[in-house]
């Protein structure tokens, strides 16, 4: 591990100036930075502590939603009251990822910036990831591809520097993707919102940038609009085992029911892509259609057209279009049989 220095902020003021220059980073629950650091992946040369900043507060906004801070723990978020009864996608979701001790530590906007799990980007053993060191080329596209990318991703052959079929991690950041949730953010040029279908992004010829984050900006809060799925919502994970696991697929199924028809949806999948997968015109496919199993597996084509597998993940094209219907069929049911 290389030295690094260390300090502790107590206004975001401080936070940002603390990483101005160099190379430092923003230290909060650590459940990934600190792994990452031990395996040689990550080498920051300052870390600025970030835990004593007033943003660990879950409120309800002026319009209905909910704003919830980026230094809230993903086991307060998943037991809150609120998001309980509003967002139990999302508190779902939460309750899927980690162990129940990584849950206490991991926090909201730690979790959306979590690094991929790609083998070969954690192991500094393998010489070639585009991620890890930019122009090398990738170890997956001909190795072990068991967990990685069907969608979206860029193969232009294992020598090439832009090649990356690495997936996002996060389950939390896949129904927030369903929710269509914000992320704010504040820099050394003031405050901005993203959208989170712009937060994160494919790996496109820069696969070591797993966001839009601009250098040195802090994330805030993410916020959630009005909760539409309340009633009707399911996050569905296949995964190795059942507990303690990466998703290698997973399905993030909100639907608002007008009667036994579906008025709106919100579908987003995991373990498929460098970031959540969520095609809109997917979930305009069910406005005004019933909970059809054979209407969802359209959805579910919908979602993976142009899927393309490797020597061990085909799989996961079959294993997404199951999910999706599954998912979609329970969420339909009710939140209450789902949960
Ligand atoms: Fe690196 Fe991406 Fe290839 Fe994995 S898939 S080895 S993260 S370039």
């Amino acid at each position: 591990m290389n030295s690094f220095t260390y300090s502790r902020a107590t206004s975001n003021a401080q936070a940002l100036d603390g990483v101005k220059g160099g190379n430092a980073a923003f230290l909060a629950g650590g459940t990934n930075l600190v792994d990452l650091m031990k395996y040689e992946v990550e080498h920051p040369s300052a870390l600025v502590d970030i835990n004593h900043l007033q943003l660990a507060e879950i409120k309800e906004t002026p319009d209905g939603g909910v704003s919830i801070g980026a230094l809230v723990r993903n086991s307060d978020l998943a037991n809150h009251p609120l998001i309980r009864s509003n967002y139990p996608l999302l508190s779902q979701a939460l309750l899927s990822g980690a162990s129940p001790q990584l849950r206490n530590m991991a926090t909201t906007g730690g979790n959306l910036l979590q690094r991929t799990r790609c083998y070969y980007f954690t192991d500094v053993g393998f010489q070639a990831c585009n991620k890890r060191k930019p122009g090398s080329g990738c170890a997956a596209i001909e190795g072990y591809n068991r967990i990685h990318a069907i969608l979206g991703q860029t193969d232009k052959g294992p020598a090439s520097k832009e090649t990356c079929i690495a997936t996002n991690p996060s389950d939390m950041s896949v129904a927030m993707a369903a929710l269509q949730a914000s992320v704010e953010v504040e820099g050394a040029h003031g405050k901005r919102t993203i959208p989170i279908a712009e937060f994160h992004r494919l790996p496109g010829n820069e696969p070591q940038r797993d966001t839009t984050l601009r250098a040195g900006e802090l994330i805030t809060a993410v916020t959630l609009p009005k909760a539409k799925f309340a009633n009707n919502a399911f996050y569905l994970k296949a995964r190795d085992r059942n507990s303690y696991a990466f998703a290698l697929v997973s399905v993030a199924a909100g639907l608002e029911m007008d009667g036994a028809n579906i008025r709106s949806a919100g579908i987003a999948m995991g373990g498929v892509a460098h970031k959540p997968w969520r095609v809109p015109e997917a979930e305009a496919m069910l406005a005004g259609k019933p909970a059809d199993p054979e209407v969802f597996a359209k959805v579910a084509e919908t979602l993976l057209r142009g899927a393309h597998g490797y020597q061990h993940n085909q799989f996961k094209i079959e294993l997404a279009k199951q999910t999706i219907v599954r998912a979609l069929v329970t969420a339909s049911k009710g939140t209450s049989e789902a949960a």
